[in-house]
Formats: C-alpha cells, sequence, structure tokens
C-alpha cells in the first residue's frame, strides 16, 4: 500500500532554501552569544511529566503533549526551555557555577491551534544569566540581543524598557491587586488598539470614565525608576542608543519580577525579541530563590521580519561551484583535485555523482542556481559562469583566481 507523504499540522520540513536562511540566521546568534560568553546547553526533548506539568498554568497544561512511554512512564515534551533550565541548575548545582551563563537553541512543542505564526513544533533561542542581580546584568542581555540584530543587518529596531515595579505602585492608587493583572492586560494592548480603545476597555473594567483616565495618566507620566536608570546608563556604554524607557510596556506579566523589555522593528506590530528578570522562578527544583534575567527571539517572527527586509542574500553562502562528472574521463582523480583545490580556498563545491548529459548537469546547476560550472571532459576543465555564459579553459594551476575573474 502506497503511503501518503504527509507532515503533521504545525510541523514543519525547511527545504534547503529556507533551512539555510535559518542556520545562517542562527550562526550569527551563536556567534554574538558565544563572543559575551555564553555557553551553549542542550536538554532532552522529552521531560518527566512531573517536570513539566503545572509549571506553565491551565492553558500550558492543556497544550503540553504528554504521554505515557513504552516503559510506562508518564512523560512530556518540552514547552519551553526555562523550566528545563531551572531543572539544569537544580539537578547540577555542584557543578554550575553561577552565574551561568547559557543559551539554548532547542525545539519546543505545543499542541496549539494552529495559524498563521503558531506551529505544533517550533524553534525558541534563549539566553539567560542565572544568578545575577545587578542591573548591568540586565542590561548585557539587552544589548545582546542589540548586537544580533545590528549584526543580521537590521538598524531599525527600537529597544523598549520598563520595570513592572512601577505598576504595583498603582495600587497605592487606588487599584485592588487583584485586579491590577487584567488592568496590565488591557494597557498591555495600547499598540493594538490605541490609546482610546485602552481607555474604553479600562473603563468596562473599572465602572468608571474618570478611574479609566487617572490609570492610565498616571502610568503615562511615571519617571524611571532606579533600576531601569541603571540599566539606560550601562546600555549607553555598552554603545546601545536605541533603548528607551516606555512605561506603558507591561508584557509577561506572569513571571517576570521587575526589568521587562522587547525589540520592535519599525513597521511591524508583535516584537521580534522579548525578555526581562524573573527572579522566582529557576529557584522552582533548587528550594531557594535564585535571581535570572533574559531574553528569547521568536525565531520565526525574526526570519519573517528578515526576509520581507530582504537581509539575505548579500549574506548567505551557498554552493559555489558544480564539478560535471564524465563516466568516459580517463584521467577520473582530475576533477576531484580541482574540487579539493577550490575547497580549500573556501568555496563550496558540489561534485556531480551521476553519470548524465553535460547539457543535463548544466541545467540541474542552473535549477540550483548555482553561479559556476567547471566543466571535467576529455581531460580538459572549462569554467563557465553560469549568469553571463561566459566558458573558458583553465588548468589546475589557475584554480581558484579564474573563479574571481571571469
Ligand atoms: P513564550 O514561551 O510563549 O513566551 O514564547 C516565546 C516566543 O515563542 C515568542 O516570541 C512567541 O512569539 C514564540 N511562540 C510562542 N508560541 C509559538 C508557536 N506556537 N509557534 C511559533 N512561535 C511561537
Amino acid at each position: 500500500m502506497k503511503i501518503e507523504p504527509r507532515t503533521l499540522k504545525g510541523f514543519r520540513d525547511f527545504l534547503p532554501k529556507e533551512a539555510r536562511k535559518r542556520q545562517y540566521v542562527l550562526s550569527i546568534l551563536k556567534e554574538v552569544f558565544e563572543s559575551y560568553g555564553f555557553e551553549p546547553l542542550e536538554t532532552p526533548a522529552l521531560e518527566y511529566d512531573e517536570i513539566l506539568s503545572g509549571k506553565y498554568g491551565e492553558e500550558g497544561d492543556k497544550l503540553m503533549y504528554r504521554f505515557e512511554d513504552n516503559g510506562g512512564r508518564k512523560v512530556a515534551l518540552r514547552y519551553d526551555q526555562t523550566v528545563p533550565l531551572a531543572r539544569v541548575i537544580a539537578q547540577y548545582a555542584n557543578d554550575l557555577p553561577l552565574p551561568f551563563k547559557r543559551y539554548q537553541i532547542q525545539n519546543v512543542y505545543r499542541a496549539e491551534n494552529t495559524q498563521k505564526g503558531r506551529y505544533r513544533e517550533f524553534l525558541q533561542v534563549d539566553l539567560d544569566n542565572i544568578g545575577s542581580e545587578d542591573p548591568i546584568s540586565d542590561a548585557e542581555i539587552i544589548a545582546i540581543a542589540s548586537e544580533c540584530l545590528d549584526r543580521l543587518g537590521m538598524n531599525d529596531f527600537k529597544v523598549l524598557i520598563n520595570d513592572r515595579n512601577i505598576f504595583y505602585e498603582l495600587t497605592e492608587n487606588g487599584v485592588n491587586e487583584k485586579d491590577l493583572n487584567s488592568i496590565l492586560r488591557t494597557i498591555d494592548k495600547i499598540e493594538k488598539i490605541g490609546r482610546e480603545g485602552v481607555l474604553n476597555e479600562l473603563s468596562e473594567k473599572t465602572g468608571s470614565n474618570e478611574k479609566a483616565t487617572e490609570i492610565l495618566t498616571i502610568l503615562e507620566q511615571r519617571q524611571m525608576n532606579f533600576n531601569v536608570e541603571g540599566i539606560l546608563y550601562y546600555l549607553k556604554s555598552m554603545g546601545v542608543k536605541n533603548a528607551e524607557f516606555t512605561p506603558l510596556l507591561a508584557r509577561g506579566l506572569d513571571y517576570y519580577t521587575s526589568t521587562i523589555f522587547e525589540i520592535k522593528v519599525d513597521g511591524y506590530d508583535s516584537s521580534i525579541a522579548g525578555g526581562g528578570r524573573y527572579d522566582n522562578l529557576i529557584g522552582m527544583f533548587s528550594g531557594k530563590e535564585i535571581p535570572a534575567v533574559g531574553f528569547a527571539f521568536g525565531f520565526d517572527r525574526l526570519m519573517e521580519v528578515l526576509d520581507e527586509k530582504n537581509l539575505f542574500s548579500a549574506n548567505i553562502k551557498g554552493i559555489d561551484v558544480l564539478i560535471t562528472f564524465d563516466e568516459s574521463d580517463s584521467e577520473r582523480e582530475f576533477p576531484y583535485e580541482a574540487a579539493n583545490i577550490l575547497r580549500e580556498s573556501g568555496f563550496n563545491v558540489e561534485q556531480f555523482t551521476d553519470n548524465r548529459a553535460i547539457d543535463k548537469q548544466l541545467k540541474y546547476a542552473d535549477k540550483k542556481q548555482i553561479p559556476f560550472v567547471l566543466i571535467a571532459e576529455y581531460g580538459e576543465l572549462k569554467l563557465k559562469n553560469m549568469k553571463t555564459g561566459e566558458q573558458k579553459k583553465v588548468s589546475l594551476n589557475e584554480l581558484p583566481n579564474a573563479i574571481k575573474q571571469i
């Protein structure tokens, strides 16, 4: 019986063209992370159910992939990378000196209703500093996120910074603590529904227009606190100039304890990176509070924005040269020697591995948009520029310069 080739809803294949772009972006991100002394961490896709369950609220528990494995163990698929990190911190407490600065880039799994930008398997890019309390560590995290975007060629982004504690002060202005989260969820929508929209929703929630206006005005007029001031000061010395205090920024209300930040690109509603300080989460398996600050890129969103801004073409290195194959060629080692010379000079060289007519091999190169073909035929090498069609005879010792010249 023929099996229909298909993939599960929310799970994706990335064919070479797309995968190459993703790998390129990841290579830049890793390079930047490592250059700041952050180290890679990898954890398993499957964890004991009890490690993950109950850590992401009702919604998370509903979306988590859980099952019994073949040995009857209750297991769950990684839902994010923060809870596994908290487990690692507790499990290897003696081996990992704090601060522990790590990045983690792995797939996570959520049984979401799929829609544009929402998948069931997606890559998370997390960078966190565990164990540091000082605002300099918050600033460093933001500087790293910002440098990643610089390196990717983005120049029209802004870092918005706030401190959740600013919102707690609302309780001094007659807002009940239990209503605070609901009010902040409304404030969080200001980019989407505008000031009027927020006022309307706040009026409904508080039962009065005056109260709504008062809350919004208080927040709009808030001055930055000591923490934000410190972070902005450090950021300046770290060379980050496009960061600003944003008193209405209210993201991630569930576990952030002070600093919150988002990176927004001009012309896009949702942010491409976000993070903050979360001092009560990492200690969940350690039995004590461990301060932490970090951020995550929304990787799919980041890819989308880079694509739309056309920031790939100049930077992505594909296959440079295809070397043709001719079975009847008596000097068989000749093309391989050429391939090695070119590879040693940094070119990506594909050797054709099937005995097909030369024009078929050229068509193949064309389809894969390989810019040069080295035709190895009758003991001779001919270099063809696929864009211009120009072709010339070359000898082994003319390689690799010939490619630069043609
Ligand atoms: P969260 O762990 O929910 O804070 O999400 C971290 C990042 O992953 C955010 O940038 C989200 O945009 C992104 N994200 C969350 N859920 C999905 C999903 N189902 N598919 C793709 N990206 C997602």
